[in-house]
């Protein structure tokens, strides 16, 4: 084990089979989260991103001091090292602000590049594009849907990577290609073989500088009413004889849907678990709005049966996704319902409730 990843496993104890360092770990994150991350959201929903860039920069230095930076990543490339399970976890705390993933360098997609560039990338292509996007020095994009195809099913594309000399020329459309404004790079998925008889082995993944002539941005597309700006933004993007050296391809032609496939297996469980922490903040809002909004004095929203319902139904729906999602997460004690009073009352639910969950889930699945 590299020295310091054995220094950060004894300062947080995470060889102890009782997983008490984990927590230690985890309950420094979320600390941070609230104490440092929180207070910018007023900002982060009020002002373009690319204008708060100077202040997240601060607090990305902020999370390196912290010795938190990269959790996913190992050690050798400066991440905590954690296993796929436990960062889960880390990405349910950092799901609870926006932000969090952003200021951790652990988001989407810079996270699932990174993965690819470690499994797949060679020497040089570690050290031109996976080293600066580990240390944050700059920022990626992942290029495979298109709009004239149906993105469910990536064997089918239209923009191809030719090859000519020591180069491969690419033309194509892609759109939702997230956080392309202001990437240093863009991942693209292309045909390079479009007479490969199994369709899963004529894409390839070829790096592209996004400086490269022909790379060329149309627009940010409108989400929910919002076109965003820099990280919080996903292009329409069109490569016209975008030509970029041979040395880009990311392992070996054909490659490229088996590579995009392993990058989503982890890349589920880690968007599933942030949308976990988006839920859990939502519910602590929720039950805080229920026990002090007031129908008549004296007389909190809590105490209607309705809302009641509501907040149990949220409830039991978050704690049974998390048991299909990480079975071994032990469910609370932390805030869980409103009681009469109005107040919040803590306390998890006892195990023999958390087999009920799952009883739950399957029946609101079938
Ligand atoms: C916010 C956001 C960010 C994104 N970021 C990126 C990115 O960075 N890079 C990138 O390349 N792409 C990105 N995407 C695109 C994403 O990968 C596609 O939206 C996704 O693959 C679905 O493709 P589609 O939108 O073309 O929908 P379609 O494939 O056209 O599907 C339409 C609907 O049909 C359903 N459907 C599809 N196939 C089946 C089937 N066999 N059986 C039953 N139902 C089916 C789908 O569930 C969906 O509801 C992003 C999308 C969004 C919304």
């Amino acid at each position: 084990m590299p020295i310091r990843e054995k220094q950060l496993r004894d300062k947080y104890n995470m060889n102890q089979p009782s997983r008490n360092g984990f927590q230690s770990l985890l309950s420094d994150v979320r600390q941070f989260v609230r104490e440092h991350i929180e207070p910018l959201e007023s900002e982060f929903l009020s002002k373009p991103f690319r204008e708060l860039l100077p202040i997240f920069a601060e607090k990305r230095r902020a999370v390196k001091a912290a010795g938190l930076w990269a959790p996913q990543l190992p050690v050798e490339y400066g991440g905590l090292g954690l296993r796929l399970t436990e960062f889960a976890q880390i990405s349910e705390e950092l799901g609870r602000t926006p932000i969090g993933h952003y200021l951790f360098n652990c988001q989407a997609p810079d996270a699932g590049n990174m993965e690819v560039l470690m499994m797949h990338g060679n020497q040089q292509q570690k050290a031109q594009f996976l080293l600066p996007l580990a240390r944050g020095e700059i920022r990626s994009c992942f290029s495979m849907t298109e709009p004239e195809h149906a993105g469910s099913n990536p064997a089918w594309m239209s923009t191809t990577a030719v090859k000519d000399g020591d180069d491969y020329v690419i033309n194509g459309h892609k759109w939702f290609t997230s956080s392309a404004e202001g990437a240093a790079f863009a991942i693209v998925m292309a045909v390079t073989d479009p007479e490969a008889a199994s369709p899963y082995k004529r894409a390839s993944q070829i790096i592209v500088p996004t400086s490269t002539p022909g790379f060329r941005i149309v627009r940010n597309i409108s989400v929910m009413g919002d076109e965003g700006s820099d990280y919080a933004s996903h292009a329409e993007v069109v490569y016209e004889d975008c030509r970029v050296p041979r040395a880009n391809l990311l392992s070996a032609e054909g490659d490229g849907f088996g590579i995009a496939q392993e990058r989503l297996g982890p890349g589920r469980i880690q968007h599933c678990m942030r949308w976990v922490g988006i839920c859990e903040r939502a519910f602590e809002m929720m039950c805080r709005q229920a026990a002090r909004r007031e129908l008549s004095p004296g007389v909190p929203l809590a105490s209607r049966q309705s809302i009641q319902h509501w907040i149990a139904e949220c409830r039991a729906r978050t704690d049974s996704t998390i048991r299909c999602l990480a079975p071994n997460r032990r469910l609370g004690p932390r805030p869980r319902t409103v009681d009469y009073g109005g107040r919040l009352s803590g306390g998890g639910l006892p195990r023999h409730h958390q087999g009920n969950l799952r009883i739950f889930w399957r029946i609101q699945l079938f």
